[in-house]
């Protein structure tokens, strides 16, 4: 049986030979439970059609694993001084292609029309940085790319927000924003042991399934989102409070406005919490002639 990289042992002993010191600053917490990344690599549900996109392969833990199920891996790594050990480590996969950037600045599109070009479909795979979960996410989410599944270990408080439904405590825009793109579920919940170095929160994989088409009918995307991160901005006040806030023509409208969200069936004094997706739409499309 091949020894994988993520075992304890072997990933000591090779972050030893190149004197590797890990920089918080990077998120850098590697996994070394080599069940843990089988589980990751089986949600994303790959075959040798499938092109792969990492983000930080570390040392090459769960990368080796997508080598072997996918077609192609192309993975972005930040950190200069894991390109010679990933080099070494990955030596015998020849479908996987490290590019030195940060995913923050790439221009994604552009690499997969260089690095997976002649793939079926494309998933998004990754251990990310905790301290850029969300940019990530949000990027490639509103990036016109063609990927079809995330399958993303984040923290665990994160995951909850991706995945939260009307009426709890992590739902909030957060939730919105990747809920209108994506079909959102909790894949696994990780524990802190299998890390080195531990971090400090508990871990969670998400699996998001792209929609075809977004849940709810929208006049205005931007105006939609706008209205979402308005509701929200102060949690215990009512949409009433929040609305005339972000925008005082609302306001000066009130008796309209109040009139026409009656009409929807959407009260203005609930909590911006207690509304669906498909309310918060038909919320932004019949303020819309008041703004
Ligand atoms: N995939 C490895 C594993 O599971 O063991 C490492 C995961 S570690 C949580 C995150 C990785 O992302 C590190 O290798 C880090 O250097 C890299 N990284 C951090 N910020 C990045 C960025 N903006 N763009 C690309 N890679 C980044």
């Amino acid at each position: 049986m091949k020894k994988r990289i993520a075992t304890p042992n072997r990933t000591k002993t090779i972050l030893e030979q190149h004197g590797f010191s890990f920089k918080k600053s990077l998120g850098q917490n590697f996994l070394i439970d080599p069940n843990v990344l089988q589980n990751i690599v089986r949600q994303a549900d790959l075959t040798k059609s499938s092109g792969v996109i990492e983000i930080g392969p570390g040392i090459g833990a769960l990368t080796e694993h997508l080598a072997e199920a996918a077609g192609k891996v192309l993975a972005y790594e930040i950190d200069q001084r894991l390109l010679p050990i990933l080099d070494k480590t990955l030596a015998d996969h020849n479908n996987v292609h490290v590019v030195h950037k940060d995913v923050l600045e790439a221009d994604v599109k552009e690499d997969l029309t260089t690095w997976l070009a002649d793939v079926n479909e494309i998933a998004v795979v990754a251990n990310l940085p905790y301290y850029v979960t969300t940019p990530i996410l949000m990027k490639l989410l509103t990036a016109d790319v063609p990927v079809s599944t995330y399958v993303v270990m984040m923290q665990k408080e994160v995951a909850d927000r991706l995945t939260a439904l009307p009426g709890t405590k992590a739902y909030g825009s957060l939730s919105i924003a990747v809920q209108y793109y994506t079909e959102a579920k909790l894949a696994l919940t990780v524990p802190k042991s299998v890390f080195i170095p531990q971090p400090n929160v508990d871990s969670a994989v998400v699996k998001l399934t792209r929609r075809e088409e977004p849940p709810c009918t929208v006049q205005d995307e931007k105006l939609f989102f706008e209205v979402v991160r308005a509701s929200f901005a102060q949690r215990r006040k009512t949409l009433r409070n929040n609305l005339w806030s972000a925008y005082p023509t609302l306001k000066e409208q009130e008796q309209e406005v109040t009139g026409a969200m009656e009409r929807e069936g959407i009260a203005l004094s609930r909590r911006g919490e207690s509304l669906s997706i498909e309310e918060f739409a038909r919320l932004t499309n019949s303020v819309m002639p008041f703004l």
